[in-house]
């Protein structure tokens, strides 16, 4: 009986897969911090001289800033996606070159088919929340708890949608914003809780439910993502913060931001899981360069929100786990969303799907300070087509084309312009007739990388039936 027994274990032993997976006590706790339209230049931490963020600047100093981390998108919904699922967004179907993002009309959203981070991380064993922004649709199949969260509590999709009739025209409801201006639903799991949400308290009510998520899970494995509707515009802060950043509206919003990520990081030494939890703290796109003062800066980057300048991509990122992560690092190494999908499921040692391409890279190495960093390159998407290609410091356009002004026509370049940003992150000189070699190398790249692509048919032009 015995020996039946035995064998029997053996047998299942021997099914189990032979990658190594991280035991219990190595796995860290997981959280996700991701702002929205924050740009390069709007923290502290990343040179800005007036909006104080104390929280995030200690957060870098005791972990990694990473100077040069990129979205995949420079706009919401494939943004997201890319983070979600480790992937570009073309192979989801979550992008598209007529509606950018999806809106409260879309009929589409994230396909079942895609294995979220949270759906790895659950099956891993953690327990796992989303608090905030979604936008992966809206629709109840589409909605986090249908993708691998346990709960849901947020504005499923940016804070200026379902803009009602009677509110000011343009961008004037945006220079004086009030609540009952966008009719955008507050949604706890798959009900609406409240409509209009009340957007002036929403980081506030974010943060109190995520430091709950965290009180509650202390005992188990979790995973938190917190997107952050804000600063997207329209702008709102709680009473707290009203007027106290030299910086104005924006100022006052990103300083409460600030503060959340203080109480979340306050909350996990408190129950002194700090040595046992993994804090990403980055943004969806950059700044939406448009709204003047409403919004954000990408510092010493070219434009903005929308484009593939890398002021539209490049992310103020910050890494945190006291005792793991050296502390004050600063990493010029590159990095995407997409390697958080990677690096989380490793930590977490969930298994990493190989029935399909994966984009990301497990960074743990390198933000431990040992290794460079596995990427080498980077890919610049709007909507379907690569409009520019890094390698190494090397950015070669293929196609440029501003975002919500201008000349808003795309240009194609051939050759391609070039520029080497780690002299020139300002994209300002175009040094293409010097290296003809490191053109043809980064074609031959984004041949080999085009080769990998099937497009996935967009979910964001499925209308709402
Ligand atoms: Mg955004």
């Amino acid at each position: 009986m015995l020996n039946k027994l035995l064998l029997s274990v053996a047998a299942c032993l021997a099914l189990l897969p032979t990658t190594r997976r991280a035991t219990a006590a190595e796995t860290p706790n997981i959280v996700v911090i991701f702002a929205d339209d924050l740009g390069y230049g709007d923290l502290g931490c990343f040179g800005h001289p007036t909006i104080k963020t104390p929280n995030l600047d200690r957060m870098a100093a005791e972990g990694v800033r990473l100077t040069q981390f990129y979205s995949a998108s420079p706009v919401c919904t494939p943004s997201r996606a890319a983070l979600m699922t480790g992937r570009l967004p073309i192979r989801s179907g979550m992008c598209s070159d007529t509606r950018r993002v999806l809106f409260p009309n879309s009929g589409g959203g994230i396909p079942a088919s895609e294995i979220t981070m949270a759906e790895a991380l659950k099956d891993a064993g953690y327990a796992t929340a989303c608090v905030g922004k979604w936008h992966l649709g809206h629709l109840p199949q589409f909605l986090p708890t249908s993708n691998g969260f346990d709960s849901y509590f947020g504005i499923p999709y940016s804070n200026d949608m379902d803009r009602v009739n009677d509110a000011p025209k343009g961008r004037e409801s945006f220079w004086n914003p009030k609540v009952e201006y966008w009719n955008v639903p507050l949604m706890r799991n798959l009900e609406i809780a409240e409509r209009p949400a009340d957007q002036t308290t929403i980081t506030r009510r974010y943060t109190e439910a995520a430091l709950s998520f965290i009180k509650e899970n202390k005992d188990r494995k979790f995973f938190l993502y917190l997107p952050h509707s804000l600063p997207h515009v329209p702008l709102f802060r709680s009473k707290e913060f009203e007027g106290r950043s030299l910086r104005g509206l924006f100022g006052d919003v990103v300083e409460e931001i600030d503060w959340s990520v203080g109480q979340v990081l306050d909350t996990l030494r408190r129950l002194k899981l700090d040595q046992n939890t993994i804090v990403w703290f980055t943004s969806d796109n950059g700044p939406w360069l448009t709204f003047n003062e409403h919004g954000g800066s990408a510092g010493l980057l070219r434009d903005g929100k929308g484009t593939t300048w890398d002021g539209g991509m490049r992310e103020p990122s910050v890494c945190w786990w006291p005792g793991t992560i050296p502390a004050g690092q600063v990493s010029a190494e590159l990095g995407t969303t997409m390697d958080i999908y990677v690096t989380n499921l490793a930590l977490a040692g969930a298994a990493k799907p190989t029935d399909r391409h994966i984009d990301g890279y497990d960074l743990t190495d390198m933000l431990k300070g040992k290794t460079e960093s596995p990427r080498k390159e980077v890919l610049y998407y709007r909507g379907t087509r690569l409009m520019a290609m890094r390698v190494g410091p090397w950015k070669a356009h293929f196609i440029t084309q501003e975002s919500y002004t201008g000349n808003n026509k795309a240009v194609e370049h051939d050759p391609p312009v070039l520029y080497n940003l780690n002299v020139d992150p300002s994209e300002k000189w175009n040094v293409a007739s010097d290296h003809p070699d490191i053109i043809a190398a980064i074609k031959r790249a984004a041949v080999r990388h085009k080769e990998t692509v099937e497009p996935a048919p967009s979910q964001l032009e499925i209308p709402l039936k």
